[in-house]
């Protein structure tokens, strides 16, 4: 994961970290080195112009010129930045009422169901919560049939009413039944299209208006880069989500969404998932990520 980018920074900083004088154009040649390894990991060229402008006042402010490491200080400063960059600081989930309701969104194959079912897991072995998962995909009934193993691992109940073709009512009984039989948080899968279209909005939008959930949080294969980026604006502007949950983070992925989605839609990445066994999520620790990036 974003092995390109580290590379890439790391011989950014090359010139300020050599010997000599450092000087205003040294400096300007390493964050305009730093906006082309950002454009490359496909962050959105606004957010990389804005924050290398950034970075280039703020060292000049900090004295980088004078400073005995210039190099280091640079990569603190680049270190910080992009920790902000990507929110600053981890972002918890709400959990209160009982039972607290999630609702899960996004794309066809962006790893939703995988994610329903990890996040099920999560809740169960990390905060002791009783969760359920709904099947509200009623188009496809393999992903009804896959969540209904994932559940079966993690030993999560599944509610699902056969045959039915309502969503809304689905997920309003689910709700009933967790609370008759004392699950503390609903995860309802939501059935997703390949590409943005109004049926699937609607749908998502009309289920949200039933249950008034407490999260509600959109899926996306960061293997997508911009297009991630674009579709959670898409998303975002329909329903308002809480929080982004970056998939496939254990492929080869640039980097891009992870760096720009916050400064795009202004919403936190909250979980990252990282492969298909259901231990594989984390939540998202902007400053962790950042020196990750960094090497
Ligand atoms: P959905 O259509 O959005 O519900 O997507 P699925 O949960 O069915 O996931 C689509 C495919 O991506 C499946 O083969 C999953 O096993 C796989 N997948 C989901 N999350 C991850 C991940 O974090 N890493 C990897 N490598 N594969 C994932």
């Amino acid at each position: 994961m974003f092995e390109n980018l580290t590379d890439r920074l790391e011989r950014s900083f090359k010139i300020l970290k050599g010997e000599g004088k450092i000087t205003e154009i040294n400096v300007a040649e390493t964050v305009k080195d730093i906006r082309k390894a950002l454009i490359e990991a496909d962050v959105n060229y606004k957010v990389a112009k804005s924050f290398t402008d950034d970075i280039k006042r703020k060292a000049l402010g900090m004295n980088v010129l004078t400073a005995v490491k210039p190099g280091q200080l640079m990569v603190k400063l680049v270190h910080d930045e992009l920790a902000a960059l990507m929110g600053g600081k981890a972002e918890d989930i709400d959990l209160s009422g009982n039972p607290s309701v999630i609702l899960i969104a996004g794309l066809q194959g962006s790893g939703k169901t995988t994610f329903s079912a990890k996040l099920a897991n999560y809740l169960k072995s990390k905060k002791g919560k009783h969760p359920m998962l709904v099947a509200g995909d009623v188009y496809r009934p393999a992903a009804i049939e896959q969540l209904k193993v994932l559940g079966e691992q993690i030993n999560v109940p599944v509610f699902t009413i056969p045959d039915s073709k309502d969503p809304v009512s689905i997920a309003k009984d689910a709700i009933k039944e967790a609370k008759k039989n004392g699950q503390d948080v609903v995860i309802i899968d939501t059935a997703g299209r390949l590409a943005i279209d109004e049926e699937m909005m609607k749908e998502v939008e009309s289920i949200k208006k039933a249950v008034s959930p407490n999260e509600i949080l959109f899926v996306v294969d960061s293997m997508t880069g911009q297009d991630a980026v674009n579709t959670a604006k898409e998303f975002n502007d329909r329903l308002d989500f809480n929080g982004v949950v970056l998939t496939k983070l254990d492929g080869d992925t640039r980097g891009g969404a992870a760096l720009s989605i916050r400064a795009v839609v202004d919403k936190p990445i909250k979980f990252v998932s990282t492969g298909e066994k259901m231990e594989t999520l984390d939540v998202f620790h902007p400053d962790r990520m950042a020196d990750r990036i960094l090497g």
